[in-house]
């Protein structure tokens, strides 16, 4: 779905849910935001190429965070676009370039898991090791990709949590940071949010910035200002 100048919401489905990796588009080539879940490689190249755009053309891959949703596909398409440049905030990427185990799929939590998809999440986990370079991104920092955006980081979610901005279109990417809940904006998901307070205090990176709408990873766009509930979110804070 385009939402704007330069920006392409993807779907791909999640259980009985689904997820939005985007795709910003310029001369200069694709920029692709989260990847999917590591079983999901087929759906989002389909979803690539079902909106009009080739993966061949993508040229870089940010990821908001280290959760296995957002960065599942990356070894499989940093395999087969080896030139495209890996981006992520440092709080994540010890974990991202398989150096540090993940903060939430911990070794006691992959044991829960049946045992095929153990041994696919040990492959996966392996895979993260062989890498390419990933690229720092920091709070604050600007990109011209997709028109322009600036980084926010907004830890709580995870350590290196980060959202995106692109004032142009007024438009946040808010990753994991904000959800949208039968057709409602809402905050972080508390299960999935070890950190909660910090999550809510990173809200208030946001309280000043004008947004017309935001697109969220888990519940796709909401089309309004997420201002009245980052006020609520933040009142005790
Ligand atoms: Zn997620």
């Amino acid at each position: 779905m385009n939402i704007g100048h330069n920006v392409i919401a993807l779907t791909i489905p999640l259980g009985p849910s689904e997820v939005h990796p985007v795709l910003l588009k310029d001369e200069d080539g694709l920029t692709l935001i989260d990847t999917g879940m590591f079983d999901q490689y087929d759906a989002l190249i389909q979803a690539v190429k079902d909106a009009g755009e080739a993966p061949s053309d993508i040229k870089r891959i940010i990821l908001t965070h280290q959760d296995t949703d957002h960065i599942g596909n990356l070894p499989a398409l940093a395999r087969e676009l080896p030139d495209a440049g890996l981006f992520t905030h440092p709080g994540d990427l010890p974990v991202i370039n398989g150096s540090q185990p993940m903060l939430k799929m911990t070794p006691e939590r992959i044991a829960q898991l049946p045992e095929a998809r153990q041994e696919e999440f040990q492959q996966f986990l392996e895979q993260l090791k062989q890498l390419k370079d990933i690229t720092e991104l920091h709070d604050g920092d600007h990109f011209p990709w997709g028109g322009g955006l600036e980084i926010i980081h907004t830890p709580g979610h995870t350590p290196g949590h980060i959202c995106l901005y692109l004032p142009e279109q007024e438009l946040l990417l808010a990753a994991d940071e904000l959800r949208v809940v039968d057709g409602n904006l809402a905050g972080p998901w508390d299960a999935a949010t070890p950190d909660m307070p910090l999550a809510l205090s990173s809200l208030l990176k946001l309280k000043d910035l004008p947004i017309r709408s935001v697109l969220c990873y888990h519940g796709g766009l909401y089309e309004g200002s997420p201002q009245t509930l980052i006020k609520s979110l933040t009142e005790a804070l």
